[in-house]
């Protein structure tokens, strides 16, 4: 094989599940009351749009466990797996991710670019026995367009994204292949795109690029 395989990976909700950490954060911070600790995100999220001020509320527990509480995060199953195998092939791993640097309404002014980085690291993401990602391949981008454009630049022949929009936008790069993770989506909201269930139904279908 000459040109080595270059994937680009979306970063929250792709490769971070945050399902059961809403729950618990929301919890943690008073947001939620004790009885939502078990709910899954798209719970929790439904529940305090419902309320009063509900969007603001919502979008206060999003910046509370995208920084402080995103220790309570999980690598998304089957990622490890998907991860060692394309590197194993020599395969260069990059993460472009639209982030704000800040939460909203986040009195503590929390870097979720840094929260995410140590995330990253803690889960091995750097070290030459993990997944020996270069920490320059990671890149967070303040818009979706800028994230798009940032795409283009790594050069990856592959993107992987959990959201149909960034994939579907009409900017998207037209020699980058579109990879939906959508363990949860409806196939319909993918507006043509292939669903890809798990991590392993990815690795699957990318194993012939191997
Ligand atoms: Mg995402």
């Amino acid at each position: 094989m000459g040109t080595k395989l270059h994937i680009g990976l979306d970063l929250d909700n792709t490769i971070i599940d945050f399902d059961e950490a809403f729950g618990a954060a929301g919890v943690e911070t008073g947001l939620l009351a004790p009885g939502h600790a078990l709910a899954t995100k798209e719970q929790v999220k439904a529940h305090l749009r419902s309320g009063p001020d509900g969007d603001t509320t919502w979008m206060r527990l999003q910046g509370q466990v995208y920084g402080r509480y995103i220790g309570m995060a999980r690598l998304f199953e089957g990622v490890g797996d998907f991860l060692k195998t394309a590197r194993g092939h020599g395969a260069r791993i990059s993460i472009v991710s639209h982030k704000t640097r800040h939460g909203h309404f986040d009195p503590d002014r929390i870097n979720l670019w840094e929260a995410a980085r140590d995330w990253l690291e803690g889960q091995g993401f750097f070290a030459a026995d993990g997944f020996d990602l270069d920490p320059g391949d990671v890149h967070f981008c303040e818009t979706r367009a800028r994230k798009i454009e940032r795409i283009g630049e790594t050069g990856c022949r592959a993107f992987v994204d959990d959201l149909a929009e960034v994939l579907n936008d009409p900017s998207f790069p037209s020699n980058v292949a579109r990879i939906w993770f959508a363990p949860h989506q409806s196939a319909d909201a993918g507006n043509g795109l292939t669903p890809h269930r798990s991590w392993a139904e990815i690795a699957a279908a990318m194993a012939t690029e191997f």
